[in-house]
Protein backbone atom coordinates (compact mmCIF):
# COMPACT_ATOMS: atom_id res chain seq x y z
CA UNK A 1 0.00 0.00 0.00
CA UNK A 2 3.11 2.22 0.95
CA UNK A 3 4.44 2.25 -2.88
CA UNK A 4 1.35 2.68 -4.44
CA UNK A 5 1.37 5.81 -1.91
CA UNK A 6 4.08 7.55 -2.75
CA UNK A 7 3.85 6.87 -6.51
CA UNK A 8 0.56 9.34 -5.99
CA UNK A 9 2.78 11.47 -3.92
CA UNK A 10 5.14 11.51 -6.79
CA UNK A 11 2.70 12.41 -9.43
CA UNK A 12 0.88 15.39 -7.48
CA UNK A 13 4.15 16.67 -6.56
CA UNK A 14 5.27 17.07 -10.16
CA UNK A 15 8.76 17.94 -11.64
CA UNK A 16 12.26 18.97 -10.24
CA UNK A 17 10.57 18.39 -6.43
CA UNK A 18 12.26 16.48 -3.76
CA UNK A 19 10.79 15.33 -0.55
CA UNK A 20 12.26 14.75 3.13
CA UNK A 21 10.07 13.68 5.32
CA UNK A 22 11.39 12.97 9.17
CA UNK A 23 10.15 10.42 11.84
CA UNK A 24 9.11 12.34 15.07
CA UNK A 25 11.13 12.36 18.08
CA UNK A 26 9.75 9.84 20.92
CA UNK A 27 8.14 11.36 23.52
CA UNK A 28 9.70 11.26 27.20
CA UNK A 29 7.58 9.27 30.10
CA UNK A 30 10.04 10.33 32.52
CA UNK A 31 13.58 10.39 32.94
CA UNK A 32 14.55 7.50 31.20
CA UNK A 33 11.56 5.97 29.58
CA UNK A 34 9.40 6.93 26.75
CA UNK A 35 5.98 6.79 25.49
CA UNK A 36 4.92 3.75 23.39
CA UNK A 37 6.52 5.11 20.00
CA UNK A 38 3.79 6.26 17.61
CA UNK A 39 4.96 7.06 14.50
CA UNK A 40 3.82 10.88 12.67
CA UNK A 41 1.30 9.47 10.42
CA UNK A 42 2.61 11.16 7.41
CA UNK A 43 5.77 9.43 7.55
CA UNK A 44 3.83 6.05 8.15
CA UNK A 45 1.60 6.86 5.26
CA UNK A 46 4.07 7.01 3.37
CA UNK A 47 6.63 4.52 4.27
CA UNK A 48 5.13 1.89 6.37
CA UNK A 49 8.14 2.10 9.01
CA UNK A 50 7.61 2.78 12.37
CA UNK A 51 10.92 3.01 14.38
CA UNK A 52 12.03 6.67 15.41
CA UNK A 53 15.30 8.01 14.10
CA UNK A 54 14.45 7.85 10.52
CA UNK A 55 14.36 9.98 7.54
CA UNK A 56 13.09 9.14 4.15
CA UNK A 57 13.74 11.00 1.04
CA UNK A 58 11.53 11.04 -2.40
CA UNK A 59 13.59 12.02 -5.13
CA UNK A 60 11.31 10.68 -8.38
CA UNK A 61 14.57 12.51 -10.89
CA UNK A 62 17.85 10.39 -9.31
CA UNK A 63 19.06 8.09 -11.72
CA UNK A 64 18.81 4.74 -9.55
CA UNK A 65 17.32 5.87 -5.59
CA UNK A 66 14.10 7.35 -6.38
CA UNK A 67 13.14 5.81 -2.67
CA UNK A 68 15.96 6.13 0.10
CA UNK A 69 15.47 5.58 3.90
CA UNK A 70 17.80 6.63 6.18
CA UNK A 71 17.27 4.23 9.50
CA UNK A 72 19.01 3.04 13.22
CA UNK A 73 21.47 0.50 11.88
CA UNK A 74 21.72 -2.84 13.92
CA UNK A 75 23.03 -2.42 17.23
CA UNK A 76 23.33 -5.72 19.31
CA UNK A 77 23.81 -4.03 22.87
CA UNK A 78 20.78 -1.57 22.07
CA UNK A 79 18.40 -4.21 20.58
CA UNK A 80 19.02 -6.25 24.19
CA UNK A 81 17.74 -3.19 25.61
CA UNK A 82 15.59 -2.05 23.50
CA UNK A 83 14.28 -4.32 21.20
CA UNK A 84 14.75 -5.20 17.40
CA UNK A 85 15.95 -2.75 14.79
CA UNK A 86 14.57 -3.53 11.09
CA UNK A 87 18.26 -1.73 9.89
CA UNK A 88 20.06 -1.05 6.60
CA UNK A 89 19.43 -4.07 4.92
CA UNK A 90 15.80 -4.74 5.78
CA UNK A 91 14.93 -1.03 5.04
CA UNK A 92 15.70 -1.95 1.51
CA UNK A 93 14.26 -5.32 0.96
CA UNK A 94 11.14 -5.34 3.63
CA UNK A 95 10.81 -1.27 2.97
CA UNK A 96 11.11 -1.46 -0.59
CA UNK A 97 14.30 1.19 -0.36
CA UNK A 98 16.05 1.58 -3.34
CA UNK A 99 19.01 2.83 -0.80
CA UNK A 100 19.35 2.59 2.79
CA UNK A 101 21.59 4.41 5.04
CA UNK A 102 22.58 4.69 8.51
CA UNK A 103 21.04 7.84 10.30
CA UNK A 104 24.26 9.21 11.23
CA UNK A 105 25.16 9.26 7.05
CA UNK A 106 22.07 11.83 6.70
CA UNK A 107 24.17 15.36 5.90
CA UNK A 108 27.25 13.54 4.36
CA UNK A 109 24.67 11.67 1.84
CA UNK A 110 21.41 14.30 1.36
CA UNK A 111 23.80 16.75 -1.30
CA UNK A 112 23.46 13.96 -3.69
CA UNK A 113 19.45 13.72 -4.02
CA UNK A 114 19.23 17.33 -3.96
CA UNK A 115 21.44 18.71 -6.59
CA UNK A 116 19.31 18.69 -9.33
CA UNK A 117 15.89 19.93 -6.95
CA UNK A 118 14.36 23.11 -7.66
CA UNK A 119 11.43 22.86 -5.15
CA UNK A 120 11.93 21.10 -1.62
CA UNK A 121 9.67 19.55 0.27
CA UNK A 122 9.53 19.36 3.70
CA UNK A 123 7.19 19.87 6.62
CA UNK A 124 8.94 22.09 9.54
CA UNK A 125 7.57 21.27 13.07
CA UNK A 126 7.36 17.68 13.96
CA UNK A 127 11.27 17.29 14.14
CA UNK A 128 13.07 20.16 15.50
CA UNK A 129 16.66 18.70 15.09
CA UNK A 130 15.92 17.92 11.29
CA UNK A 131 14.25 21.29 10.98
CA UNK A 132 17.52 23.17 11.53
CA UNK A 133 19.73 20.59 9.20
CA UNK A 134 17.09 21.55 6.57
CA UNK A 135 16.87 24.85 7.19
CA UNK A 136 20.31 25.25 6.87
CA UNK A 137 20.85 23.22 3.90
CA UNK A 138 17.89 25.30 1.99
CA UNK A 139 19.17 28.59 2.80
CA UNK A 140 22.49 27.56 1.64
CA UNK A 141 20.94 26.01 -1.32
CA UNK A 142 19.67 29.27 -2.70
CA UNK A 143 22.72 31.20 -2.33
CA UNK A 144 24.32 28.98 -4.11
CA UNK A 145 21.72 29.44 -6.93
CA UNK A 146 21.98 33.04 -7.13
CA UNK A 147 25.76 32.15 -7.61
CA UNK A 148 25.24 29.25 -9.76
CA UNK A 149 21.84 29.89 -11.28
CA UNK A 150 20.79 26.12 -10.36
CA UNK A 151 19.00 24.37 -7.33
CA UNK A 152 16.22 24.76 -4.77
CA UNK A 153 15.01 28.05 -4.38
CA UNK A 154 11.56 26.84 -2.79
CA UNK A 155 10.77 25.08 0.14
CA UNK A 156 7.37 23.54 -0.13
CA UNK A 157 4.90 22.10 2.84
CA UNK A 158 3.94 18.47 1.13
CA UNK A 159 1.34 18.54 4.10
CA UNK A 160 -1.71 19.47 2.23
CA UNK A 161 -0.73 17.18 -0.95
CA UNK A 162 -0.90 14.43 1.74
CA UNK A 163 -3.84 15.62 3.60
CA UNK A 164 -5.79 15.34 0.30
CA UNK A 165 -4.70 11.84 -0.26
CA UNK A 166 -5.57 10.90 3.48
CA UNK A 167 -9.27 11.80 2.76
CA UNK A 168 -10.35 8.87 0.54
CA UNK A 169 -8.97 5.88 2.23
CA UNK A 170 -7.45 2.93 -0.14
CA UNK A 171 -8.18 -0.70 -0.27
CA UNK A 172 -5.93 -1.39 2.43
CA UNK A 173 -6.68 1.46 4.77
CA UNK A 174 -9.97 0.21 4.46
CA UNK A 175 -9.51 -3.38 5.98
CA UNK A 176 -7.77 -1.61 8.78
CA UNK A 177 -10.29 0.76 9.69
CA UNK A 178 -12.88 -2.33 9.08
CA UNK A 179 -10.97 -4.25 11.48
CA UNK A 180 -10.45 -1.04 13.75
CA UNK A 181 -14.10 -0.23 13.78
CA UNK A 182 -15.17 -3.75 14.38
CA UNK A 183 -13.16 -4.23 17.38
CA UNK A 184 -14.40 -0.94 18.67
CA UNK A 185 -17.68 -2.44 18.58
CA UNK A 186 -17.03 -5.25 20.61
CA UNK A 187 -15.41 -3.21 23.27
CA UNK A 188 -18.36 -0.93 23.54
CA UNK A 189 -21.04 -4.25 23.16
CA UNK A 190 -18.55 -5.64 26.26
CA UNK A 191 -19.20 -2.64 28.50
CA UNK A 192 -22.74 -2.50 27.90
CA UNK A 193 -23.32 -6.51 29.16
CA UNK A 194 -20.83 -5.91 32.11
CA UNK A 195 -22.41 -2.36 33.42
CA UNK A 196 -24.20 -2.15 36.76
CA UNK A 197 -24.29 0.46 39.76
CA UNK A 198 -21.41 0.40 41.81
CA UNK A 199 -18.78 -0.20 39.08
CA UNK A 200 -15.89 2.93 39.01
CA UNK A 201 -15.74 4.44 35.25
CA UNK A 202 -12.40 2.97 35.39
CA UNK A 203 -13.68 -0.68 35.57
CA UNK A 204 -15.39 -0.17 32.53
CA UNK A 205 -12.18 1.67 31.06
CA UNK A 206 -10.16 -1.12 31.32
CA UNK A 207 -12.70 -3.52 30.57
CA UNK A 208 -13.38 -1.15 26.95
CA UNK A 209 -9.48 -1.36 26.52
CA UNK A 210 -8.44 -5.15 27.56
CA UNK A 211 -11.54 -5.67 24.76
CA UNK A 212 -9.22 -4.02 22.69
CA UNK A 213 -5.98 -6.00 23.00
CA UNK A 214 -8.06 -9.10 23.58
CA UNK A 215 -9.29 -8.64 20.11
CA UNK A 216 -5.64 -7.84 18.47
CA UNK A 217 -5.86 -4.37 18.72
CA UNK A 218 -2.51 -1.95 19.33
CA UNK A 219 -4.67 -0.34 22.05
CA UNK A 220 -7.11 2.64 22.25
CA UNK A 221 -6.90 5.20 19.79
CA UNK A 222 -7.11 7.89 22.36
CA UNK A 223 -7.90 8.00 25.75
CA UNK A 224 -11.49 6.61 26.99
CA UNK A 225 -14.25 8.37 28.24
CA UNK A 226 -16.06 6.89 30.84
CA UNK A 227 -18.44 9.81 32.25
CA UNK A 228 -21.20 8.58 34.46
CA UNK A 229 -24.29 11.10 35.54
CA UNK A 230 -23.25 15.12 35.56
CA UNK A 231 -19.75 13.71 34.26
CA UNK A 232 -20.99 13.45 30.77
CA UNK A 233 -21.17 17.13 30.17
CA UNK A 234 -17.65 17.56 30.25
CA UNK A 235 -16.95 16.52 26.90
CA UNK A 236 -13.48 15.02 26.91
CA UNK A 237 -13.59 13.74 31.16
CA UNK A 238 -11.14 11.20 31.34
CA UNK A 239 -10.57 11.35 34.83
CA UNK A 240 -12.98 8.20 34.71
CA UNK A 241 -12.53 7.85 38.87
CA UNK A 242 -15.98 8.12 39.91
CA UNK A 243 -18.90 5.68 41.32
CA UNK A 244 -21.64 4.67 38.64
CA UNK A 245 -25.00 5.24 40.83
CA UNK A 246 -28.54 3.76 40.37
CA UNK A 247 -30.01 5.96 37.69
CA UNK A 248 -27.26 7.29 36.15
CA UNK A 249 -26.53 7.36 32.29
CA UNK A 250 -22.81 6.39 31.54
CA UNK A 251 -21.34 7.81 28.43
CA UNK A 252 -18.90 5.93 26.68
CA UNK A 253 -16.34 7.46 24.50
CA UNK A 254 -13.63 4.81 23.00
CA UNK A 255 -12.10 3.65 19.81
CA UNK A 256 -9.52 0.79 19.02
CA UNK A 257 -6.38 1.53 16.82
CA UNK A 258 -5.52 -1.64 15.01
CA UNK A 259 -2.39 -0.98 12.37
CA UNK A 260 -2.30 2.45 13.18
CA UNK A 261 -6.05 3.16 11.83
CA UNK A 262 -8.91 4.62 14.62
CA UNK A 263 -12.10 4.01 15.31
CA UNK A 264 -14.34 6.32 17.66
CA UNK A 265 -17.65 5.01 18.75
CA UNK A 266 -19.77 7.09 21.40
CA UNK A 267 -22.99 5.56 23.34
CA UNK A 268 -24.80 6.90 26.47
CA UNK A 269 -26.54 3.86 28.43
CA UNK A 270 -28.60 3.56 31.69
CA UNK A 271 -26.08 2.10 34.49
CA UNK A 272 -28.88 -0.22 35.81
CA UNK A 273 -30.40 -1.09 32.38
CA UNK A 274 -33.71 1.40 32.59
CA UNK A 275 -33.71 5.28 31.36
CA UNK A 276 -35.92 7.20 33.46
CA UNK A 277 -38.22 9.43 31.51
CA UNK A 278 -36.20 12.61 31.40
CA UNK A 279 -32.88 10.80 30.00
CA UNK A 280 -35.75 8.88 27.58
CA UNK A 281 -36.58 12.20 26.05
CA UNK A 282 -33.23 13.69 25.67
CA UNK A 283 -31.82 10.72 24.02
CA UNK A 284 -34.30 9.97 21.82
CA UNK A 285 -34.10 13.62 20.35
CA UNK A 286 -30.34 12.88 19.90
CA UNK A 287 -30.53 9.55 18.22
CA UNK A 288 -33.37 11.15 16.17
CA UNK A 289 -30.87 13.31 14.78
CA UNK A 290 -28.14 11.09 14.58
CA UNK A 291 -30.75 8.92 12.09
CA UNK A 292 -31.51 11.71 10.36
CA UNK A 293 -27.74 13.06 10.01
CA UNK A 294 -26.62 9.65 8.77
CA UNK A 295 -29.08 9.44 6.27
CA UNK A 296 -28.22 12.36 3.95
CA UNK A 297 -24.81 11.56 3.95
CA UNK A 298 -24.15 10.49 0.19
CA UNK A 299 -21.46 11.80 -2.74
CA UNK A 300 -21.53 15.14 -3.81
CA UNK A 301 -23.15 16.57 -0.42
CA UNK A 302 -21.76 19.33 1.12
CA UNK A 303 -18.96 18.00 4.48
CA UNK A 304 -21.03 21.03 5.87
CA UNK A 305 -24.68 19.76 5.35
CA UNK A 306 -24.31 17.25 8.58
CA UNK A 307 -23.84 19.89 11.08
CA UNK A 308 -26.41 22.55 9.14
CA UNK A 309 -28.52 19.34 9.54
CA UNK A 310 -27.53 18.87 13.01
CA UNK A 311 -27.99 22.65 14.00
CA UNK A 312 -31.72 22.47 12.98
CA UNK A 313 -32.40 19.08 14.66
CA UNK A 314 -31.27 19.96 17.44
CA UNK A 315 -32.45 23.54 18.30
CA UNK A 316 -35.78 21.69 17.30
CA UNK A 317 -35.07 19.37 20.46
CA UNK A 318 -34.06 22.10 23.07
CA UNK A 319 -36.85 24.03 22.27
CA UNK A 320 -39.15 21.05 22.12
CA UNK A 321 -37.71 20.28 25.88
CA UNK A 322 -37.89 23.74 27.03
CA UNK A 323 -34.26 24.25 27.11
CA UNK A 324 -34.67 27.15 25.09
CA UNK A 325 -37.45 29.28 24.50
CA UNK A 326 -39.36 29.97 21.75
CA UNK A 327 -38.85 33.67 21.50
CA UNK A 328 -37.59 33.70 18.22
CA UNK A 329 -37.48 31.97 14.65
CA UNK A 330 -35.26 28.61 14.52
CA UNK A 331 -33.34 30.48 11.86
CA UNK A 332 -32.62 33.16 14.19
CA UNK A 333 -32.02 30.92 17.24
CA UNK A 334 -29.18 29.29 15.00
CA UNK A 335 -28.08 32.30 13.76
CA UNK A 336 -27.63 33.29 17.16
CA UNK A 337 -25.80 30.27 18.73
CA UNK A 338 -28.06 29.81 21.48
CA UNK A 339 -27.67 25.69 20.58
CA UNK A 340 -24.01 26.53 22.01
CA UNK A 341 -24.84 25.97 25.42
CA UNK A 342 -26.25 22.59 25.26
CA UNK A 343 -24.43 21.37 22.21
CA UNK A 344 -21.06 23.37 21.59
CA UNK A 345 -19.11 21.71 18.88
CA UNK A 346 -18.89 20.42 15.35
CA UNK A 347 -21.14 17.11 14.27
CA UNK A 348 -17.86 15.41 13.73
CA UNK A 349 -14.70 14.63 11.96
CA UNK A 350 -12.99 12.91 9.65
CA UNK A 351 -11.04 9.89 11.42
CA UNK A 352 -8.53 7.51 9.69
CA UNK A 353 -4.26 7.20 10.83
CA UNK A 354 -5.41 9.95 12.94
CA UNK A 355 -8.54 9.86 15.38
CA UNK A 356 -9.02 13.73 14.57
CA UNK A 357 -8.00 12.90 10.85
CA UNK A 358 -6.52 15.31 7.75
CA UNK A 359 -8.94 18.77 8.21
CA UNK A 360 -9.07 19.42 4.35
CA UNK A 361 -12.40 20.37 4.18
CA UNK A 362 -12.78 23.35 2.34
CA UNK A 363 -11.74 24.20 -1.25
CA UNK A 364 -9.21 27.12 -1.94
CA UNK A 365 -12.33 29.12 -2.41
CA UNK A 366 -13.47 28.52 1.44
CA UNK A 367 -16.23 26.91 0.40
CA UNK A 368 -17.01 23.07 1.96
CA UNK A 369 -15.86 19.74 -0.06
CA UNK A 370 -18.53 17.97 -1.10
CA UNK A 371 -18.21 13.92 0.19
CA UNK A 372 -16.52 11.74 -2.08
CA UNK A 373 -16.24 7.94 -2.04
CA UNK A 374 -13.83 6.37 0.45
CA UNK A 375 -14.23 9.21 3.24
CA UNK A 376 -14.56 8.31 6.55
CA UNK A 377 -16.33 10.56 8.70
CA UNK A 378 -18.02 10.37 12.53
CA UNK A 379 -21.60 11.45 13.40
CA UNK A 380 -21.85 12.41 16.74
CA UNK A 381 -24.93 14.40 17.67
CA UNK A 382 -25.62 14.99 21.75
CA UNK A 383 -27.00 17.35 24.09
CA UNK A 384 -25.48 18.18 27.66
CA UNK A 385 -27.31 20.27 30.28
CA UNK A 386 -24.39 20.60 33.23
CA UNK A 387 -25.71 20.80 36.78
CA UNK A 388 -26.20 24.15 37.41
CA UNK A 389 -27.45 25.74 34.18
CA UNK A 390 -30.83 28.12 34.90
CA UNK A 391 -33.88 28.36 33.06
CA UNK A 392 -34.07 24.76 32.78
CA UNK A 393 -36.29 22.09 34.59
CA UNK A 394 -34.44 20.47 37.35
CA UNK A 395 -34.72 16.89 35.64
CA UNK A 396 -32.98 17.39 32.50
CA UNK A 397 -29.67 18.54 34.86
CA UNK A 398 -26.65 16.85 34.87
CA UNK A 399 -27.82 14.65 32.03
CA UNK A 400 -25.39 14.34 28.89
CA UNK A 401 -25.73 12.41 26.01
CA UNK A 402 -23.60 11.63 22.93
CA UNK A 403 -24.53 8.57 20.35
CA UNK A 404 -21.45 8.40 17.62
CA UNK A 405 -20.76 6.46 14.84
CA UNK A 406 -18.16 6.04 11.68
CA UNK A 407 -19.66 6.62 8.74
CA UNK A 408 -17.95 5.49 5.28
CA UNK A 409 -19.39 7.06 2.38
CA UNK A 410 -19.94 4.77 -0.55
CA UNK A 411 -20.09 5.31 -4.21
CA UNK A 412 -24.39 4.84 -3.35
CA UNK A 413 -25.15 6.67 0.02
CA UNK A 414 -23.02 5.32 3.01
CA UNK A 415 -21.72 2.36 5.61
CA UNK A 416 -21.85 2.65 9.15
CA UNK A 417 -19.04 0.86 10.00
CA UNK A 418 -19.83 0.81 14.12
CA UNK A 419 -23.80 0.32 13.41
CA UNK A 420 -22.97 -3.21 15.63
CA UNK A 421 -23.34 -1.01 18.73
CA UNK A 422 -26.88 -1.20 19.76
CA UNK A 423 -28.30 2.43 20.13
CA UNK A 424 -31.97 2.07 19.74
CA UNK A 425 -32.97 2.40 23.61
CA UNK A 426 -34.99 -0.95 23.68
CA UNK A 427 -32.20 -2.59 22.28
CA UNK A 428 -29.93 -1.10 24.85
CA UNK A 429 -31.44 -1.68 27.55
CA UNK A 430 -32.12 -5.34 26.63
CA UNK A 431 -28.73 -5.54 26.31
CA UNK A 432 -27.57 -4.53 29.44
CA UNK A 433 -30.25 -6.29 31.48
CA UNK A 434 -28.81 -9.95 29.97
CA UNK A 435 -32.18 -10.32 28.23
CA UNK A 436 -31.24 -10.93 24.37
CA UNK A 437 -27.75 -13.20 24.97
CA1 LIG B 1 -15.29 10.32 20.07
Amino acid sequence: MHKQIREAFIEKMGPGGVAIFASNPPARWNHDTEYIYRPDPNFYYLTGFEEPESICVIAPEHPEHQYVLFVRPKNKQAEIWNGKRVGIRDAQRRYGAHKAYPIEKFDEKIGEYLQDAERLYYTLGSNEDVDTKILDRFTRAVKSKVRGGKGIDTLVDPSPILSEMRLIKNETELERMRMATEITVAGHVAAMKAVRPGLYEYQLESLVESTFRMNGAGGAAFPTIVASGGNATTLHYTTNDCKLKDGNLVLLDAGAEYNRYCGDVTRTFPANGTFTEAQREIYQIVLDAHYAIIDGIRPGVSIDEPHQKSLELLTEGMLSLGLLKKKKKIAKLIEDGAYRKFYMYRIGHMIGLDVHDVNCVREANGDYKTFQPGMIITIEPGLYVAEGTKGVSPKYLGIGVRIEDDILVTESGNENLTSGVPKEIEEVEALIRGENS
